[in-house]
Protein backbone atom coordinates (compact mmCIF):
# COMPACT_ATOMS: atom_id res chain seq x y z
CA UNK A 1 0.00 0.00 0.00
CA UNK A 2 1.09 4.21 -0.80
CA UNK A 3 1.68 5.83 2.17
CA UNK A 4 -1.03 8.22 3.03
CA UNK A 5 -0.58 10.94 0.88
CA UNK A 6 -2.21 14.54 0.54
CA UNK A 7 -4.84 14.28 -1.70
CA UNK A 8 -3.53 16.78 -5.65
CA UNK A 9 -6.61 18.24 -6.99
CA UNK A 10 -7.04 17.73 -10.63
CA UNK A 11 -9.92 19.60 -12.33
CA UNK A 12 -9.75 17.94 -15.57
CA UNK A 13 -9.69 14.64 -16.49
CA UNK A 14 -8.24 14.07 -20.05
CA UNK A 15 -10.55 12.45 -22.29
CA UNK A 16 -8.16 10.42 -24.04
CA UNK A 17 -5.93 8.43 -22.11
CA UNK A 18 -3.73 6.22 -23.81
CA UNK A 19 -1.62 7.17 -27.03
CA UNK A 20 0.80 5.07 -28.94
CA UNK A 21 3.51 5.95 -31.58
CA UNK A 22 1.45 4.69 -34.94
CA UNK A 23 2.98 1.54 -36.50
CA UNK A 24 4.76 0.06 -33.75
CA UNK A 25 2.62 -3.18 -32.25
CA UNK A 26 1.84 -2.97 -28.72
CA UNK A 27 3.82 -5.79 -27.59
CA UNK A 28 6.83 -4.00 -28.49
CA UNK A 29 6.05 -1.23 -26.49
CA UNK A 30 6.99 -0.21 -23.15
CA UNK A 31 4.19 1.62 -21.43
CA UNK A 32 4.69 4.97 -19.30
CA UNK A 33 2.31 5.27 -17.19
CA UNK A 34 1.49 9.17 -16.87
CA UNK A 35 -0.90 9.68 -13.35
CA UNK A 36 -3.31 12.31 -13.51
CA UNK A 37 -1.90 14.94 -11.32
CA UNK A 38 1.29 14.97 -13.33
CA UNK A 39 -0.82 15.32 -16.66
CA UNK A 40 -2.40 18.28 -14.41
CA UNK A 41 1.14 19.77 -13.76
CA UNK A 42 1.44 19.82 -17.36
CA UNK A 43 -1.79 21.16 -18.42
CA UNK A 44 -1.37 24.10 -15.94
CA UNK A 45 1.88 25.50 -16.22
CA UNK A 46 3.02 24.70 -19.78
CA UNK A 47 -0.84 24.68 -21.56
CA UNK A 48 -2.43 27.22 -19.50
CA UNK A 49 1.11 28.77 -18.71
CA UNK A 50 0.90 29.63 -15.27
CA UNK A 51 3.11 30.47 -13.19
CA UNK A 52 4.11 27.73 -10.43
CA UNK A 53 3.18 29.85 -7.50
CA UNK A 54 -0.72 29.71 -8.57
CA UNK A 55 -0.31 26.03 -10.81
CA UNK A 56 0.58 24.58 -6.54
CA UNK A 57 -2.28 26.24 -5.31
CA UNK A 58 -4.67 25.01 -7.65
CA UNK A 59 -3.27 21.19 -6.82
CA UNK A 60 -3.38 22.02 -3.40
CA UNK A 61 0.21 21.17 -3.15
CA UNK A 62 3.27 23.02 -2.52
CA UNK A 63 6.04 24.10 -4.56
CA UNK A 64 8.21 22.06 -4.42
CA UNK A 65 5.63 19.16 -4.78
CA UNK A 66 4.60 20.87 -7.91
CA UNK A 67 7.74 21.01 -9.08
CA UNK A 68 8.62 17.23 -8.63
CA UNK A 69 5.47 16.24 -10.45
CA UNK A 70 5.91 18.40 -13.22
CA UNK A 71 8.85 17.24 -13.68
CA UNK A 72 8.55 13.84 -13.27
CA UNK A 73 5.53 14.57 -15.95
CA UNK A 74 8.04 15.91 -18.64
CA UNK A 75 10.55 13.64 -18.56
CA UNK A 76 8.01 11.09 -18.92
CA UNK A 77 6.86 12.76 -22.11
CA UNK A 78 10.16 13.52 -23.54
CA UNK A 79 11.16 9.76 -22.99
CA UNK A 80 7.41 8.23 -24.95
CA UNK A 81 7.92 11.50 -27.55
CA UNK A 82 11.66 10.40 -28.08
CA UNK A 83 12.11 6.54 -27.06
CA UNK A 84 8.75 5.68 -28.86
CA UNK A 85 6.75 4.21 -25.96
CA UNK A 86 3.02 4.34 -24.95
CA UNK A 87 1.67 6.68 -22.61
CA UNK A 88 -1.16 5.68 -20.50
CA UNK A 89 -2.53 8.80 -18.51
CA UNK A 90 -4.68 7.06 -15.50
CA UNK A 91 -3.83 6.38 -11.29
CA UNK A 92 -2.44 8.45 -9.31
CA UNK A 93 -2.97 10.46 -6.20
CA UNK A 94 -5.73 12.91 -6.77
CA UNK A 95 -9.14 14.44 -6.15
CA UNK A 96 -11.65 15.41 -9.59
CA UNK A 97 -12.19 19.11 -8.70
CA UNK A 98 -14.88 19.05 -11.39
CA UNK A 99 -17.33 16.51 -12.82
CA UNK A 100 -17.32 15.95 -16.79
CA UNK A 101 -21.34 15.83 -17.87
CA UNK A 102 -22.17 14.39 -21.15
CA UNK A 103 -25.82 14.74 -22.78
CA UNK A 104 -27.17 12.44 -25.20
CA UNK A 105 -25.69 14.86 -28.22
CA UNK A 106 -22.55 13.79 -27.56
CA UNK A 107 -21.54 17.57 -25.65
CA UNK A 108 -19.06 17.81 -22.87
CA UNK A 109 -18.77 19.91 -20.32
CA UNK A 110 -17.56 20.04 -16.40
CA UNK A 111 -19.04 21.35 -13.80
CA UNK A 112 -17.48 22.46 -10.70
CA UNK A 113 -17.24 20.16 -7.93
CA UNK A 114 -19.09 22.27 -5.61
CA UNK A 115 -22.12 22.09 -8.33
CA UNK A 116 -22.40 18.45 -9.25
CA UNK A 117 -21.42 16.31 -5.53
CA UNK A 118 -24.01 14.17 -5.20
CA UNK A 119 -26.34 15.04 -8.66
CA UNK A 120 -25.55 12.41 -11.56
CA UNK A 121 -27.57 14.36 -13.80
CA UNK A 122 -26.89 18.35 -14.92
CA UNK A 123 -28.98 20.09 -18.35
CA UNK A 124 -26.71 20.58 -20.85
CA UNK A 125 -25.56 24.43 -21.51
CA UNK A 126 -25.79 23.68 -25.12
CA UNK A 127 -28.79 22.46 -25.25
CA UNK A 128 -30.30 21.78 -22.38
CA UNK A 129 -31.03 18.23 -22.16
CA UNK A 130 -30.06 16.04 -19.54
CA UNK A 131 -26.53 15.14 -19.59
CA UNK A 132 -25.27 12.19 -17.22
CA UNK A 133 -21.60 12.03 -15.75
CA UNK A 134 -18.88 10.74 -17.79
CA UNK A 135 -16.95 7.36 -16.51
CA UNK A 136 -13.24 9.04 -15.11
CA UNK A 137 -9.74 7.00 -15.34
CA UNK A 138 -9.79 4.59 -12.41
CA UNK A 139 -8.48 6.57 -9.51
CA UNK A 140 -6.52 5.89 -6.65
CA UNK A 141 -8.10 2.70 -5.44
CA UNK A 142 -7.02 0.80 -8.91
CA UNK A 143 -3.93 2.63 -9.25
CA UNK A 144 -1.45 0.50 -7.81
CA UNK A 145 -1.03 -2.65 -10.83
CA UNK A 146 1.40 -0.93 -13.63
CA UNK A 147 3.53 0.97 -10.79
CA UNK A 148 7.06 0.50 -10.92
CA UNK A 149 7.14 -1.47 -14.01
CA UNK A 150 8.04 1.44 -15.63
CA UNK A 151 11.44 3.21 -14.42
CA UNK A 152 12.91 5.76 -16.39
CA UNK A 153 16.73 7.01 -15.63
ZN1 LIG B 1 -26.09 18.97 -25.30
Amino acid sequence: MPRPQKCRRVAYVPGVTFFKPAGTPMRSLEEIQLSLEEAEALRLKDLERMEQEPASERMNVSRPTFQRVLSSARRKVADALLNGRAVRIAGGNYEVASHRFRCRRGHEWDAPFELATDDTTALCPICNTPGTRSPIPPGPDESGKGQGRHHIG
